[in-house]
């Protein structure tokens, strides 16, 4: 029968995909074998140059990049935002009172001209930032390759998911992310879960077994593109790739996922529109004031706008979003990818840290250097994962060597050019395949000898594995490593120099003896053990009990160099670190006293038996305990468990994992953080972070540029809210009084917000880490991100700008004697105090963001020139301003006049009062601090 498949190019019948061909059914209805022969996929993979043919025809194996948001749409929405809305309406209402106006008031078409330009800026300046922040993002994306192990030319080969070609030999093990659509051929536990194109979460099984025919979807050895692998391992051939698969259908249905605002982006949102609101009232009323008072539709309606532009802050939601992405590429460089912006806010409040220990912990370079086998421990020697060294009596540790070997599915590969040995694949496995090699065993030669013919493989739950190799003549044996106390429980007998005996009290001890002295060095260790099997493929039952026990190996995983650092910064930072481990309770306390969790004498030590003994107010009642904790042996799900607990406590809670199993603490979780370099695909997808270099580290300064992200918001927040005060106050100040004109005209006001405030507002949330930011304790959880601390900050400085300028205007209004009501627009004396009014603010902002810069700290201390761009950005408000007083065209639109130098001296001497105050609150905010916690901290 012909035999056609699944692949996306049918027509095209030359080399193999494709040719002999029908149904789309034959996938699941033949057998493996016939499959492959259809899918001309030999047993040892394509060839490279059969691959590289098949992906030209077949296209990558990816999807189309997902449609953003398109420009259009981007300037779109900037235009409709309120505020653009707002001054839209402005504009249009100021051009109508023109187009009425006898005689017409070219004062009024220009100020509807400048408000539209101000739009036009505005939203070019949202756009830009907003379009360069999207693509931070896609770019973010696709940092994190998606890789799969493909056997090619008879060799397992590490690949971007992307080549994939229809055809290939997929390996699939426990974590993976399917990179395409499989059938299986061999198949050992395997769970999947096919949530993403069913809807079904819960894990189905899946065999090597031809099926008969039925909706492709249903058939149990089928894998797909877009789903995960729960449980087991497996090889599958694959058949469809890239938008031929099922989920590609899917994907081409789908609309682009929406875009999720971050709860501070909310709170913006929220302030913003509640300020609209304000500000429409305000305006409103006071043209209700002034307009009965006999001061004329224009000037009143002039007025009032003024009033509205000055206290729209036009620019913060641009500059919110600029300030979380800088925040973003921050984490970026320093290996911590973010995947949700949420991830940046929580990031700033973690209060707890759950850690893995090893490879985050440690190097995940691991080295046996002790064997503990037939009553007596022997040494190994040599470094790394290079197969130089000795082992002592290797005569003794050979059976131990050849089934931890025979019981791995890493490989070792030899160094290209000059680089090192490496380990694909686990690095505990590829250790004792590296003293297997060191001992003089080959597995190589014993596995041709008898093939691997079941596995059972490793989980986090069980802790161990199980593989059984043989033939028929020479018989089946099942070779089992993992954790000792997880062996041990399964065997009946013990291997001594003298042959096996009987497992007996005295002989468990002496295990548990060897294995405490080899864990209390900080090795960690794995136990070996043997059987022989019924026949090929014993169930898991009966591999994995009465079992021999043939020794342990202790391997030496030393701590990653930065990571007592980081450890130190985040116990300053009041971030409390729980160790979660797997493994042994000594190991785990010698790995965390040497990178400095653990410091006091006693620690809270658990184990995961202990755990699953406790119930939640237990367990919360547990965690609730002063000192510090390392909970040992614990599985996933005790991780889960202890992530909730920690959070009805109500903590932050920000916790490692890298299994499949460890997926639902990660979704759990305020920041699930996956290891990018040894993760599992299903962990990382269920992070919001993802640390390319798996290190602890990466965590601690994640959450100090989470810190600055936040405290930067709140500066730039405090320099745009105090100066609407210093705009506002001298308006109504003038209403008060009785003073018939504007302090500041509404022209003016759009050119301080939008052309001067603008920049320092950008470089204010671009500024780098305050120097204590990780000396401070974490900020509560629900704070608002207007808290009181703010709100009188910003009432501060915008009170002591808004009495400056007051004060320099009615200053040089009364000194001319003049009574208010003869002031006309045009008079000399008035466009000069509105000159200095608008020069004050500038100058002043100048000094404000300074001052905002530190909470606490001096700026002296902290730098006055450390920030160039803040600098450069201030220099530029100053001189257009100076622009607007000198050149005559500028001077006619905003009807100023020119400064002079006493006018300038006058302005500075009051933006360094504001700062000189600023100082002196900050000094009293330390000296109080200082006071409460009894002595310099
Ligand atoms: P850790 O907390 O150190 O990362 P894991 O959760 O990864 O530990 O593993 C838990 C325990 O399972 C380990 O202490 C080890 O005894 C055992 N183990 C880990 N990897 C393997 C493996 N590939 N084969 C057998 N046992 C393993
Ligand atoms: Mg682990």
């Amino acid at each position: 029968m012909p035999v056609r498949i699944r692949a996306r190019d049918t027509s095209d019948t030359t080399d193999g995909v494709g040719d002999s061909a029908t149904g789309p059914d034959d996938v699941q209805r033949l057998p493996a074998d016939r499959l492959r022969e259809a899918l001309n996929s030999p047993p040892g993979g394509l060839t490279t140059q059969d691959a590289a043919r098949r992906r030209t025809r077949c296209g990558p194996n990816q999807m189309p990049r997902a449609p953003g948001r398109g420009a259009w749409r981007l300037i779109a929405a900037q235009l409709t935002d309120l505020f653009a809305l707002m001054l839209l309406l402005a504009s249009a209402g100021t051009f109508v009172i023109y187009a009425m106006g006898r005689p017409r008031d070219t004062g009024t078409l220009q100020l509807a001209v400048a408000i539209l330009c101000v739009v036009v800026l505005n939203a070019s300046i949202g756009f830009a930032q907003e379009y360069s922040a999207e693509r931070t993002s896609e770019s973010l994306q696709a940092m994190v390759p998606h890789r799969c192990r493909v056997l090619r030319g008879g060799e397992v080969t590490d690949l971007p998911a992307a080549d994939l070609v229809p055809g290939d030999v997929v390996l699939l093990e426990a974590g993976d992310a399917v990179p395409a659509d499989c059938r299986l051929v061999e198949a050992h536990d395997v769970t999947v879960n096919n949530a993403a194109l069913t809807g079904e979460s819960a894990p189905v099984g899946r065999s090597a077994q031809a099926v008969d025919a039925g909706p492709l979807l249903r058939a149990r050895n089928c894998v797909f593109m877009g789903t995960d692998v729960i449980s087991g391992s497996a090889r599958a051939v694959t058949f469809a790739t890239g938008t031929a698969t099922e989920f590609g259908r899917i994907f081409r249905l789908a609309a682009a996922a929406p875009r999720q605002k971050t709860p501070l982006q909310h709170q913006v949102a929220a302030m913003a529109r509640r300020v609209a609101g304000t500000a429409l009232a305000t305006g409103g009323l006071l043209f209700a004031v002034r307009l009965p008072a006999g001061q004329g539709l224009v000037p009143s309606f002039v007025f009032a706008l003024g009033v509205m532009v000055a206290l729209v802050p036009e620019g913060l939601p641009a500059t919110l979003s600029v300030s979380l992405a800088i925040g973003v590429r921050r984490m970026a460089r320093s290996h911590a990818l973010v995947k949700k912006l949420l991830a940046v806010e929580a990031l700033g409040s973690t209060t707890v840290v759950c850690t893995d220990k090893t490879g985050t912990l440690t190097q995940a370079e691991m080295t046996v250097t002790r064997i503990w086998a037939g009553g007596g421990t022997h040494r190994v020697s040599g470094v790394g994962y290079a197969p130089v060294g000795d082992v002592q009596d290797p005569d003794d540790v050979r059976e131990l060597l050849l089934s931890a070997a025979l019981c791995s599915n890493a490989r070792l590969l030899r160094p290209e050019g000059h680089g090192h040995w490496r380990v694909l694949g686990d690095t505990t496995e590829g250790a004792l395949l590296v003293a297997a090699a060191k001992a003089g065993v080959d597995p190589a030669a014993h596995e041709t000898a008898g093939p691997r013919t079941t596995e059972h493989p490793f989980d986090a739950e069980r802790m161990l594995m199980s593989t059984v190799t043989g033939t028929p003549a020479r018989g089946y044996e099942v070779h089992v490593k993992g954790a000792p106390q997880a062996v041990l429980g399964r065997c009946s007998a013990l291997m001594t120099q003298g042959g096996s005996r009987p497992l007996d009290e005295t002989a468990r001890k002496a295990v548990d003896v060897a294995n405490d002295e080899l864990a209390s060095q900080g090795l960690r260790v794995l136990a070996v053990a043997r059987r022989t099997a019924s026949g090929p493929r014993p169930d898991r039952q009966e591999a994995e009990s009465g079992l021999t026990f043939l020794g342990l190996a202790g391997m030496l995983d030393p701590p990653r160099p930065e990571v007592s650092a980081a450890v130190a910064a985040c116990r300053r930072a009041g971030i409390r670190i729980i160790m979660l481990t797997g493994d042994h309770p000594l190991t785990a306390e010698a790995v965390a006293r040497r990178v400095g969790i653990v410091r006091h004498p006693d620690p809270v030590v658990v184990s995961g038996t202990e755990l699953g003994a406790l119930d939640e107010p237990g367990l919360e009642a547990l965690l609730a305990r002063p000192g510090e904790h390392l909970l040992c042996r614990v599985s996933p799900e005790h991780k889960m468990r202890v992530v909730t607990a920690l959070q009805r406590r109500g903590a932050v809670v920000a916790v490692t994992g890298d299994g499949a199993n460890d997926a639902p603490a990660l979704k759990h979780a305020d920041i699930g953080v996956a290891m990018g370099a040894s993760g599992t695909d299903v962990a990382r997808e269920a992070a919001v972070m993802v640390l390319l270099d798996d290190s602890f580290a990466s965590i601690a300064t994640a959450v100090r540029l989470g810190r600055a992200v936040y405290q930067n918001i709140r500066k730039f927040l405090v320099y745009l809210f105090s100066h609407n005060i210093a705009e506002l106050v001298p308006i109504l100040a003038a209403t008060f009084v009785g003073f018939p004109l504007v302090p500041l005209t509404a022209v003016q006001v759009l050119a301080i917000d939008l052309g001067s405030d603008v920049l320092p507002a950008l470089a204010l949330g671009a500024e780098p880490p305050e120097r204590d930011v990780m000396d401070r304790p974490p900020r509560p959880p629900h704070e608002p991100l207007f808290s009181p601390a703010v709100l009188r900050r910003i009432l501060f400085l915008g009170g002591i700008q808004a009495a400056g300028v007051c004060a320099v205007f009615f200053w040089h209004i009364n000194a001319t004697g003049i009574p208010y009501a003869q002031f006309t627009a045009d008079d000399p004396v008035y466009r000069k105090a509105i000159t200095l009014v608008q020069a004050g603010i500038v100058v002043s902002q100048f000094f404000n963001a300074l001052a905002v810069r530190t909470e606490r700290e001096s700026i002296v201390r902290a730098g006055l020139f450390s920030n160039p761009w803040l600098l450069a950005a201030g220099a530029f408000g100053i001189l257009l301003m100076a622009a607007i007083s000198y050149l005559p065209p500028l001077q006619a639109v905003f009807h100023t006049a020119p400064l002079n130098a006493t006018d300038w001296a006058v302005l500075a001497a009051l933006g360094a009062l504001l700062l000189a105050a600023d100082e002196a609150r900050k000094a009293w905010l330390r000296r109080r601090t200082v006071t409460a916690q009894g002595g310099p901290s």
